[in-house]
């Protein structure tokens, strides 16, 4: 483990989000000092002798002048989220009030917080380990259902957990075979290569399941990404409102007017849905209208759904089919939707029948429900249990497969003539993959990558 970054500073930030309309803030310093710098300039009891996890009302004071009236909240180390000493002071939320008591305390000696560095101090501590500490950053940007299940389940160590155990079974073996080293004039084998091989295809199982679980927990995490596609005119922009419920999209009756690119989401019983709608996939003359269209082209590949509308009004069902071709190909699931249903005639319904879709009204908000059913039936979301250990983090998923290359080579060592180092080394490689990820292999360089992510005051 690296150590350049722990620091025997007494750090302070504010906790709760600046700006913000809240009645309240919490200001957090943590550190060796936190309790007697607080108590200098705290009116009240002596908060150096107080018990951990006890609320004390007081007065913060510069000289004689009264800041406000504050409530400190004492934690002493290591029972507090960094291990160290905490005082967490709740301040009435005025910008002025924050400002004059941080700088009150920086003068008596703590120093402003870095970004993340409270849940660095935590992880450092070993308070939890790397992909806990990042899960909280999770946590703290969650806006579903699912991702808040995801993270809050990571954080609690779930994710680590399995890891470990398998870890603890691979260092038993990397030590009989370094153990064999030792002894290699003997020709011994301490390390049952039958007993390894199958604990190398366990793991490997094991991790396989993880790296796919990235899929699901990414779309969980980062929500589904839909475009909604059609010729011009069809309704896209309309839709997009009717399901935002939001005037966003700009809607013309002109053909071809919603150029740019829009991004939205909504939120479909805890899942995500990101909505990016778009010019119309056509050939077209049009310069401007061009650079639409292959945008939509390209949004269309990126999408894990697509909604395509077809509008009775101006679709023939031979041109229809040339489009669900041309979307076919894509290889992207798809919803087939006909748009403008207070329009439709009986002979077209017959006419579209074959195609099995889903008839709505953009306008008049008819069938909008139907049609959100089945995009959670499309993503196919009921075969998630979000009580399984999921991988949301792409540093993880690089990890893993490291590990599984490295598990690979093993597993070829077994079955092939090579000798017991170069099978301890490539064990030694999948060891250190895995150890990435819990943070027990570290640089500096990483660590100040990952909490550089986080905001001041996390
Ligand atoms: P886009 O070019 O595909 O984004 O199409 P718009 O959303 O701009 O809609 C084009 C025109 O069709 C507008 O005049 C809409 O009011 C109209 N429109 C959209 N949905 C419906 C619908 O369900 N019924 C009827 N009658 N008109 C609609």
């Amino acid at each position: 483990m690296s150590t350049g970054l722990i620091s025997q500073d007494t750090i302070i930030a504010l906790a709760t989000s600046p700006g913000a309309n809240g009645a309240i803030a919490v200001i957090r310093l943590s550190g060796s000092k936190a309790i007697a710098l607080v108590n200098e300039v705290f009116k009240g009891k002596d908060l150096t002798k107080q018990a951990s996890h006890t609320v004390h009302f007081g007065t913060i004071r510069d000289g004689e002048s009264i800041i406000d009236e504050v409530l400190a909240t004492i934690f002493v180390g290591p029972n507090s989220y960094t291990k160290e000493d905490t005082v967490e002071i709740s301040t009435h939320n005025s910008a002025y009030i924050i400002e004059r008591i941080i700088t009150l305390l920086i003068k008596k000696g703590a120093r402003a917080a870095r970004a993340g560095e409270f849940t660095l101090r935590a992880f450092l501590n070993g308070g939890m380990d790397l992909s806990q500490a990042e899960a909280v950053a999770d946590l703290i940007a969650s806006n579903s259902a699912a991702s808040h299940q995801i993270a809050m389940q990571q954080m609690r160590g779930g994710f680590s957990n399995q890891l470990k155990k398998l870890r603890e079974d691979l260092v038993h073996f990397a030590s009989l075979i370094e153990l064999e080293l030792d002894f290699s004039e003997e020709d011994v084998e301490f390390a049952n290569r039958d007993q390894l091989k199958a604990l190398i295809q366990q793991i490997h199982a094991v991790i396989t399941k993880l790296i796919r679980s990235f899929e699901q927990g990414n779309v969980l995490k980062n929500g589904v990404p839909v475009v909604i596609a059609g010729k011009p005119n069809v309704g896209k922009s309309t839709l997009l409102n009717a399901l935002l419920n939001e005037e966003r999209a700009i809607v013309s009756d002109i053909a071809g007017t919603t150029r740019d690119t829009i991004e939205d989401e909504i939120n479909i019983n805890g899942v995500t849905f990101r909505f990016i709608d778009t010019a119309g996939i056509r050939h077209t003359e049009d310069v401007v209208e061009a650079i639409g269209v292959e945008r939509t082209r390209e949004k269309m590949k990126q999408a894990r759904l697509i909604i395509y509308l077809f509008d009775p009004t101006q679709d023939h069902i031979s041109g229809v089919q040339e489009q669900i071709e041309y979307v076919e190909g894509l290889n992207i699931p798809f919803v087939t939707i006909i748009n403008k249903s207070d329009l439709i005639t009986d002979a077209q319904k017959e006419e579209y029948a074959v195609l099995n879709p889903i008839y709505i009204s953009a306008k008049h908000q008819i069938g909008i429900e139907e049609l959100k059913e089945e995009l959670l039936n499309q993503v196919n979301l009921s075969n998630i249990n979000t009580d399984d250990i999921m991988v949301t983090n792409i540093r993880h998923v690089e990890a893993l497969q490291n590990t599984q290359e490295a598990l690979e080579k093993v597993l070829y060592g077994i079955d092939n003539p090579i000798t017991s180092d170069f099978l301890a080394m490539d064990i030694r490689q999948a060891l250190h993959h895995l150890g990435e990820i819990t943070g027990t292999v570290t640089t500096d360089d990483l660590l100040e990558n990952i909490f550089s992510k986080f905001c001041i005051g996390k």
